[in-house]
C-alpha cells in the first residue's frame, strides 16, 4: 500500500495532539511524519507509533516532499503556511476558520458531502465543531425532507478554546477550592461554576462570531443557500465534547418515530435516545470516541412540520481531528493525492 508524508502544523494544540492519537488508531498509512509547532515548542518531542519524533518550528520551508498537511492551528498561522504548503505541492487540510467560506474552498465533513473533497484546489476546509456536529446529527432528517430552518443552542467545553481553555478551568477549579483569587486569561469571565453565552465577539445585530458559522457553513455543506439557522452558543464549564440542542422545521414533516428510524441507521450517529430508562446523550458519554450521539427526539409543540432533538459529539475528534483524517482518507480513496 501507498504510504504519505504527512505533516501537523499545530501538532502539539489540543486539536493537533489528537491527530497524532486517530491517524495511529486508524492506522493512516503515514511514511514521514513531521511535526509543526510555534517556536516555543521546537526541539520538544511527541511520540508516533511508539517512535519519538521533534518539533519544528513551522516555516514557509517546511512542507517540501510533504503530501498531506493537517493544519491544527489558528486562522493568522494558516493563512500565512497554508499558501506555503500548496505551492510545495501538499493538500492542506485546514481546521482554522480562515478558508471554509471561499469558493473554492470545500468545506467537508465526509458523511454529509465527501464527495465535494473532489474539487479541492489545494486546501480542503473543516467545518466549525459545533457546525460538524449539527449536520452529522441531521443529515438524514434532511435527505429524508430538506431542512428550512434550524434553530440551535449550543452547550460548548471549554477544550473547544484549545489547550489554554483546559488550563483555565482546571487552575480555576483549584483555585476557588483553595481560597485564591481567579484568574482570568482565556474566556471574558470566569468559567469555574459559570456559564458564558459569548464566543467570539458580537456583530452589529448582536449574534457572535461562533453563532453565525452555523449558517453560513451549514449551507455550504448541505448545500442548502437557503437554510436559516438562529443560534445560541454558551461556553459551559465542561472539559470536552460540546452539546446541542437543535430545533428543525423541514418541508414535510417528519415524525419522532420516523426520525429514530432514519438516525438509527445514519452514517456516524448513534441513536441513544430511551426516555423510560432516562437514557439521552450526554458530554461524559461522548468524549474520547467519535459518533455523534442523538437522542430525546420529539415533536416541536409550537410549530407544524417542526422536531426537536439533541446531540452530543466529541468536538476535538469528530468537530476537528478525526473529520481531518476521514477527509484525508477519501484523499487516499479517491486518488486525489
Ligand atoms: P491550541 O490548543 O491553542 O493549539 C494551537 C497550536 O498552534 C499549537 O500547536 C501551537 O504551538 C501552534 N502555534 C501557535 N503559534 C504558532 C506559530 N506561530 N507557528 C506555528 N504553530 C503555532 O488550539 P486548538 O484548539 O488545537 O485549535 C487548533 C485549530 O483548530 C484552531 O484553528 C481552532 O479554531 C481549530 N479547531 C479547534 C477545535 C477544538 O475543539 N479545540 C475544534 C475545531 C477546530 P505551540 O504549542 O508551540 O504554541
Amino acid at each position: 500500500m501507498k504510504k504519505y508524508n504527512l505533516a501537523i502544523l499545530g501538532a502539539t494544540g489540543a486539536v493537533g495532539q489528537e491527530m497524532l492519537k486517530v491517524l495511529e488508531e486508524r492506522n493512516f498509512p503515514v511514511n514521514e511524519l513531521k511535526l509543526l509547532a510555534s517556536k516555543r515548542s521546537a526541539g520538544t518531542f511527541m511520540e508516533f507509533k511508539g517512535k519519538k519524533y521533534e518539533i519544528e518550528e513551522a516555516k514557509e520551508t517546511s512542507f517540501e516532499n510533504i503530501h498531506v498537511v493537517l493544519c491544527a492551528a489558528e486562522n493568522d498561522i494558516s493563512k500565512k503556511l497554508s499558501p506555503a504548503a500548496v505551492k510545495a505541492g501538499a493538500v492542506v487540510i485546514d481546521n482554522s476558520s480562515a478558508y471554509r467560506l471561499d469558493d473554492d474552498v470545500p468545506l467537508v465533513v465526509p458523511e454529509v458531502n465527501g464527495e465535494d473533497v473532489k474539487k479541492h484546489k489545494g486546501i480542503i476546509a473543516n467545518p466549525n465543531c459545533s457546525t460538524t456536529i449539527a449536520v452529522t446529527a441531521i443529515n438524514e432528517l434532511n435527505k429524508y425532507s430538506k431542512i428550512k430552518r434550524m434553530i440551535v443552542t449550543t452547550f460548548q467545553a471549554v477544550s473547544g478554546a484549545g489547550v489554554n481553555g483546559i488550563r483555565e478551568l482546571d487552575k480555576q477549579i483549584k483555585d476557588i477550592s483553595e481560597g485564591k483569587e481567579v484568574e482570568i486569561k482565556t474566556f471574558s469571565y470566569q468559567i469555574a461554576y459559570n456559564a458564558i453565552p459569548q464566543i467570539g465577539s458580537f456583530d452589529e445585530m448582536g449574534y457572535s462570531q461562533e453563532e453565525m458559522k452555523l449558517q453560513n457553513e451549514g449551507r455550504k455543506i448541505l448545500h442548502n443557500p437557503d437554510l436559516k439557522v438562529n443560534c445560541t452558543c454558551v461556553r459551559v464549564p465542561i472539559y470536552r465534547s460540546h452539546s446541542e440542542s437543535i430545533t428543525i422545521e423541514t418541508e414535510e414533516e417528519i415524525t419522532p418515530e420516523k426520525a429514530r428510524e432514519l438516525l438509527s441507521k445514519a452514517e456516524g450517529v448513534k441513536l441513544v435516545d430511551d426516555l423510560e430508562n432516562n437514557r439521552y446523550p450526554m458530554p461524559l458519554d461522548t468524549s474520547d470516541q467519535d459518533l455523534i450521539y442523538v437522542g430525546r427526539i420529539r415533536k416541536d409543540i409550537s410549530c407544524d412540520k417542526s422536531l426537536v432533538l439533541w446531540c452530543c459529539g466529541d468536538q476535538i475528534r469528530k468537530g476537528a481531528a478525526t473529520n481531518a483524517v476521514q477527509i484525508a482518507e477519501v484523499l487516499v480513496k479517491e486518488n486525489l493525492i
